[in-house]
C-alpha cells in the first residue's frame, strides 16, 4: 500500500553541510514546510552529480524528500535562487553567513515556522540587492528576536514599569529590555543606550521592511545598535558569535588595496 507521507516536497534554504561516507553529504536545511531539518543527499560528491549545484549553502532550493529509516533523503533538487550576487562580494557573503549562522544557532528541529522562513529568504535577497546592508541586517536581528520569542521590551522600563521618556536610557540583556535612568545605574550589567538608537530599534520592531527602510540611521547609530544587539544575542546564546568578528575585520580591511587573504567566514566543507 503506498504511504502518502513517504515523500514530501519542500522549499528550503541550505544552512550548512558536512561530508558523509564516501560520496554523500549531510545537509542542514531551514524549510518552509518543516522548519529546520537534517537530511542526507546521496552521491552528491561524485563528479557528475546533477543535484550538487542545487544544494550548496546559501541556496534557496526546491526539494523532494523521501523518508529514510533514520533521516530524510533528498531525491530531487532544483535551485529557486542561488543568490549569485553574494558569491562575488566578500562583504555581502559575510553578512549572509552571519544571518544564516544566527538562525542556525537559535533554532532546533522543532517544526514549521513560516514567518521565520520568509524572514530568512527575504533577508538573503535583500543582502544581494540593497545598498544599505547594515539596515537589512539590523532589521533582521530585531525581527528574528521577535519570532524566536526574545523580543526586547523597549517601551517601558523593565524594572519599575514606567514609560521610557525621550532621554538616554540603559539596556539590560538579563532583564530583556530597557531601563529608565533611575533603575539603570543600580542594575548590574546594564549598559547605556542613546535615545536615537533606541528610537531606531523601536521603529524596526513595529515596522514592515518597507517602512523600516524610511529611517536613515547614521553610521554611529548603526554601530551602537549593532553592539547592543550583539551583547543581547551573546547573552542569549551564552557564548560569542564568530561571524561579526569576521565582518568587522573585513570592514577594516576594505580601504586596503590588497584583498584579505583570509578564508571564507564559515567552513561549509565540514
Ligand atoms: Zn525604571
Amino acid at each position: 500500500m503506498p504511504n502518502r507521507e513517504r515523500s514530501i516536497r519542500v522549499e528550503a534554504v541550505v544552512l550548512r553541510h558536512m561530508d558523509w561516507g564516501e560520496a554523500d553529504r549531510l545537509l542542514w536545511l531551514f524549510t518552509r514546510e518543516l522548519g529546520k531539518v537534517r537530511v542526507v543527499a546521496k552521491g552528491v560528491r561524485k563528479l557528475h552529480s546533477r543535484k550538487a549545484g542545487h544544494l550548496e549553502p546559501f541556496t534557496r532550493t526546491g526539494l523532494l524528500l523521501a523518508r529514510g529509516r533514520e533521516m530524510m533523503i533528498v531525491t530531487q533538487a532544483e535551485a529557486v535562487d542561488t543568490f549569485p550576487l553574494l558569491r562575488d562580494d566578500l562583504l555581502r557573503m559575510g553578512y549572509a553567513s552571519y544571518v544564516i549562522e544566527l538562525l542556525d544557532r537559535f533554532t532546533y528541529e522543532e517544526g514549521q515556522n513560516i514567518a521565520l522562513y520568509r524572514l530568512l529568504a527575504d533577508t538573503l535577497s535583500r543582502i544581494c540587492t540593497e545598498t544599505d546592508t547594515s539596515q537589512v541586517v539590523r532589521y533582521y536581528e530585531v525581527r528574528l528576536l521577535d519570532l524566536l520569542g526574545f523580543r526586547p521590551q523597549l517601551i517601558h522600563c523593565v524594572k519599575c514599569g514606567n514609560e521610557i521618556k525621550p532621554e538616554a536610557q540603559y539596556f539590560s540583556a538579563a532583564q530583556g529590555g530597557v531601563l529608565c535612568p533611575s533603575c539603570g545605574p543600580n542594575t548590574p550589567g546594564a549598559r547605556s543606550i542613546s535615545m536615537q538608537a533606541l528610537k531606531f530599534l523601536r521603529h524596526y520592531q513595529r515596522s514592515s521592511y518597507t517602512e523600516a527602510k524610511r529611517a536613515h540611521p547614521t553610521t554611529a547609530h548603526y554601530r551602537e545598535m549593532e553592539l547592543l544587539i550583539q551583547h543581547y544575542l551573546t547573552y542569549l546564546l551564552e557564548r560569542g558569535l564568530n561571524t561579526p568578528e569576521f565582518l568587522r575585520r573585513q570592514k577594516m580591511d576594505l580601504p586596503d588595496d590588497e584583498q584579505s587573504p583570509e578564508s571564507p567566514p564559515t567552513d561549509h566543507s565540514g
